[in-house]
């Protein structure tokens, strides 16, 4: 099973598509041909897209040649998404940050599943009143299992420094997040890192204990998302693209 991450026009007939594939991770191939009309992909490939895929690779340094995508069930992906930009540009954007932050040919099967959950989920709440709402619910759930998966996960139970936990700190409930750290940051710490972010009291609550997000505002979700965006901002080394659409 694989899930195009990215597609991009490669001349007048073909593609470049990178899926995400559950057994070989991420794979870039050409496909040859793909906007042809009648072409061995039933049209272009669309970015979302998921089904079985064929490639050779014959040489790793180069570009794999894809030789077979069948989309599952008939359909051409998460066409649907298109009808609501908000859950479209955070579709993109989880798919920016899989691809960053994961190498090629390194297998990643649970974060296959976790992202296709998250594309269905996302795909669901369409409709619904709270949609951009439960959209970033879905896409911070999503964000902290992509840095878990990938060997990143930040320490959110207790300060990431001295390790004293939330509960044993009575005389103040500062909490402030800081990539440096990877995780929170007490009041007794927060002076040794200069890029903290202080949380909010809700904020730092759902992030210390995920069950509470679903509970959170508008507000809370907004300022956990931009936590993250600064994490993942620090961690590529530049901001991701579309982070400007969320
Ligand atoms: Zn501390």
């Amino acid at each position: 099973m694989a899930i195009c991450i990215r597609a991009v026009d490669f001349s007048e007939t073909s593609q470049i598509v990178t899926f995400f594939t559950k057994a070989n991770g991420k794979i870039s191939a050409v496909a040859k041909g793909s906007k042809r009309p009648k072409s061995a992909f039933d049209g272009p490939i669309e970015i979302f897209s998921h089904g079985n895929i064929v490639f050779s690779d014959s040489n790793k340094e180069k570009l794999a040649t894809l030789t077979e995508f069948e989309s599952a069930s008939g359909t051409r992906g998460f066409t649907d998404l298109s009808s609501d930009l908000f859950v479209l540009n955070c579709c993109y954007f989880a798919a920016e940050l899989l691809n960053k932050t994961t190498h090629d040919y390194d297998p990643h099967p649970e974060l296959f599943d976790s992202f296709l959950q998250f594309l269905k989920d996302a795909n669901e709440r369409r409709d619904t009143l709270h949609t951009s709402q439960d959209t970033l619910v879905l896409l911070i759930l999503f964000q902290l299992a992509l840095l878990k998966e990938v060997g990143l996960q930040p320490i959110l139970n207790s300060c990431a420094n001295c390790k004293s936990s939330r509960e044993s700190q009575t005389t103040s409930h500062e909490i402030y997040f800081s990539s440096t750290a990877n995780g929170i940051i007490c009041k007794d710490c927060e002076t040794s890192f200069p890029d903290k972010i202080r949380l909010s009291q809700p904020a730092a609550n759902c992030l210390s204990n995920l069950k509470l997000i679903t509970e959170a505002n508008k507000k809370t979700l907004n300022e956990i998302e931009s936590v993250l965006i600064g994490h993942f901002t620090e961690l590529l080394g530049h901001k991701p693209k579309m982070a400007k659409y969320l």
